[in-house]
């Protein structure tokens, strides 16, 4: 299945994709819920009945609505770095022995269109694409043979990532540097892992104006998808509607010679197999 969310008169509601068409999933359904946190923490139980709805129920054109994140309000977003080991050695690092956490907060959140805006603070802004585990039920100490049953979906995401913050403010400010508004588009859908039985096996990319810059696999994984599950459930709770930024394989900006910096005018482009093209411009911050 393929899920979006999407801006509805009365707030953001879950739908089920059916080719062009987008299909409300409560209103094809009263007994689904309005919202996709609900939807994920319905569990497993209603997928079946997701799917009649998606089949049977009223097509709205998606060129006549607004998307939203898939998950508009997750408790966590947390990210690997590291996580592709020529992108370590790009970045001058060894693989890390363990994942390397840091986050993002929801505020920096946007949908597939949305502009990524460059701040003023920064000089050096850059590109991630990376796969995006959503979480679908809550667990803590999960073992790594059991962790995709935690697993809801995927998404493409997009680490933006400004490197003068990230690299050298006083103590490397990953946290700060990583979420600055706008920095975490996610999208342009969900799809459920029934789909991705095995999220170890996708092909991803970046595109800068149409340009490949970023063409890796998700095979070359440092900490793959359970393995990162389990470690994070260790020392948190997760939650359903959590994200999971998986990382990012070789060819961002900074690491080329000479560097490539997003710019204002730039359309930026994460492409994973099966999880269709996550897209935004880019422009300046407005002052
Ligand atoms: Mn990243």
């Amino acid at each position: 299945m393929e899920l979006v969310s999407y801006h509805a008169d009365d707030g953001i509601r879950v739908a089920g994709l059916r080719g062009d068409s987008l299909i409300d999933l409560q209103d094809a359904d009263a007994n689904l819920p309005s919202t996709m946190r609900d939807w994920l923490n319905a569990g497993r139980g209603i997928w079946s009945s997701t799917q009649a709805a998606i089949a049977s129920g009223e097509a709205i054109p998606l060129q006549d609505v607004r998307i939203a994140p898939p998950v508009p309000h997750p408790a966590k977003i947390v990210c690997v770095g590291l996580n592709y080991a020529d992108h370590a050695a790009e970045s001058g690092s060894e693989p890390p022995p363990e994942p390397v956490i840091f986050n993002k907060f929801p505020t920096a959140l946007r949908s597939h269109g949305e502009t990524i805006e460059l701040p003023s603070l920064s000089t050096q802004v850059d590109y991630e694409a990376e796969l995006v585990v959503v979480i679908g039920r809550e667990g803590k100490h999960i073992s790594e043979s059991e962790a995709l049953e935690y697993v809801a979906g995927y998404c493409c995401g997009h680490d933006v990532s400004a490197r003068d913050w990230q690299l050298n403010k006083p103590g490397k400010q990953w946290l700060l540097g990583k979420t600055f508004d706008t920095f975490a588009p996610v999208g342009p859908k969900l799809v459920t892992a029934d789909v991705i039985p095995d999220p170890g096996n996708l092909r991803i990319q970046f595109r800068l104006n149409g340009e490949t810059m970023q063409d890796s696999h998700t095979s070359q994984l440092i900490f793959s998808v359970p393995h990162l599950v389990a470690y994070l459930s260790g020392v948190v709770t997760l939650l359903p509607g959590d994200l999971i930024f998986t990382g990012t394989p070789p060819g961002v900006g900074v690491a080329r010679k000479p560097p490539v910096f997003l710019q204002a005018g730039d359309t930026a482009e994460v492409e994973i197999e099966h999880l269709g093209v996550l897209s935004n411009p880019v422009s300046r911050e407005p002052s």
